[in-house]
């Protein structure tokens, strides 16, 4: 049978990727592709829109109307622009629904996508991070799966095959360290977001890569193995791994470790996630473990890289405070891109706000509904430029 495929993001890292394996696995030959999303990049979210036949083409922004209908003028894709378009296409049934967007913006259309009881590809972390528990549920109530895209919940996905979760005794997820992994401390308080937007090993979106520089990614990612995986968070942990060719490890009762290793390509995890319960040939680098030699390992400093101790104190919150820890770190990030911060105090903002909005307002235990949850995402980003104010004052 030909699946119908959507994906929200595919102009972005991720989309283009799931693009490229799509059109080697046969493209509009082999799948009915349904709807692609992009943002700015009307031309290329045009061209892709043309290559894989697909029904309709949606930019998340409503001023991009215009440039996405004249370069679609001729071809039979309909053009849309703006967040109902968005949920409208997430209505549209499909089979497999790639959720790539940035950001908590991407928890929408993918949470919609789950009513069709299909599969939701989710590399968007920020979607289980907000609202880990609903998105769950929502699947579970629609019969739908969600298969991770991350490629250390990916790597743990696979090492869970056949294995019974309550025989887990640890899951360990690696990072590269980022950006700045081997400078002295006293150093990262001058960092510009030139310097923490290059990866040492992946080839990423620019917020993701400047995440991996202060661990908010691995942050993030915590959180998403305990909601995912519904492991005890002191069982979760994080190590430095430089090379990034063993992405997750898992071990068992027995002292058993499971790793998943592979080079550090996200094809190989959006490739798993589409051709899932089989295994299909992936167009990535098969490693010469003689050639490298030998792997590395470091403690995940909490001292170096405080966004983890945030972490923890996000999953043992539990709530909302997820849904505030990713709202704050979204506005603290933009305002370390647009040079209002330095890149420590990025963590210093988000440790403020989940302060104030656990203290002050409660909202971290308000009940987990899907408005609740967005407005717990603008009152952290509201919070969040005004500890952003304060600090410029100061
Ligand atoms: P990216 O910045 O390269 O692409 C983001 C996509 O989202 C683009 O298509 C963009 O047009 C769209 N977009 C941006 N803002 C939007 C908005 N407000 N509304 C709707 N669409 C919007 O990002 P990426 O690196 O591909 O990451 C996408 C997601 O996948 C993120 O959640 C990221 O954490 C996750 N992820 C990425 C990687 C990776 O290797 N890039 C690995 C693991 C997980
Ligand atoms: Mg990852």
């Amino acid at each position: 049978m030909r699946r119908r495929i959507t994906i929200f993001g595919s102009t972005g890292s991720i989309g283009e990727n799931t693009v490229d394996l799509l059109t080697r696995q046969g493209g509009a030959e082999a799948y009915d592709v349904v709807a692609l999303s992009g943002g700015r990049n009307v031309a290329r979210l045009a061209e892709q829109a043309k290559e894989l036949q697909a029904d309709v083409a949606v930019t998340a922004f409503p001023e991009c109307y215009d440039a996405l209908k004249a370069a679609l003028a001729g071809s039979n894709v309909e053009a849309a622009a703006g967040q109902e378009a968005l949920v409208a296409a997430a209505d549209r049934p499909a089979d497999w629904i790639m959720s790539s967007i940035v950001g908590a913006a991407g928890l929408v259309p993918g949470f919609r996508a789950l009513r069709h009881g299909t599969t939701l590809a989710l590399a968007n972390k920020e979607s289980l991070v907000t609202a880990g528990p609903l998105l769950l549920a929502e699947a579970e109530r629609h019969g739908a799966t969600v298969m991770p895209v991350d490629s250390e919940h990916s790597a743990v996905f696979q090492a869970l095959v056949g294995e019974d979760i309550a025989a887990v005794e640890r899951i360990i997820i690696t990072a590269s360290g980022g950006a700045f992994r081997d400078w002295p401390i006293e150093a990262l308080a001058s960092a510009t977001p030139e310097q923490a937007s290059s990866h040492p090993n992946w080839a990423m979106g620019q917020r993701i890569t400047v995440d991996s520089a202060s661990m908010f990614n691995k942050a993030l990612e915590l959180i998403e193995t305990k909601e995912y995986f519904g492991i005890d968070p002191a069982r979760i942990e994080a190590v430095v791994h430089p090379e990034s060719l063993i992405h997750a490890l898992v071990g068992f009762r027995d002292g058993a470790i499971m790793a998943h290793v592979g080079p550090p390509d996200m094809r190989h995890a959006i490739g798993y996630a589409l051709n899932w319960p089989d295994r299909a040939e992936l167009p990535v680098a098969r490693l010469d473990l003689a050639q490298i030699g030998q792997l590395n390992f470091r403690p995940a400093c909490e001292q170096r890289w405080p966004a983890l101790r945030l972490a923890r104190e996000v999953m043992s919150a539990g709530g909302l405070s997820g849904a505030v820890f990713n709202g704050a770190k979204e506005r603290a990030l933009d305002a370390f891109l647009d040079r209002r911060i330095g890149f420590l105090q990025m963590a210093q903002v988000v440790e403020a706000v989940l302060d104030r909005l656990s203290h002050e307002t409660g909202q971290t235990n308000a009940g987990m509904i899907l408005d609740n949850v967005l407005a717990t995402d603008r009152l952290a980003r509201d919070t969040a430029d005004a500890v952003i104010a304060r600090t410029n004052q100061n």
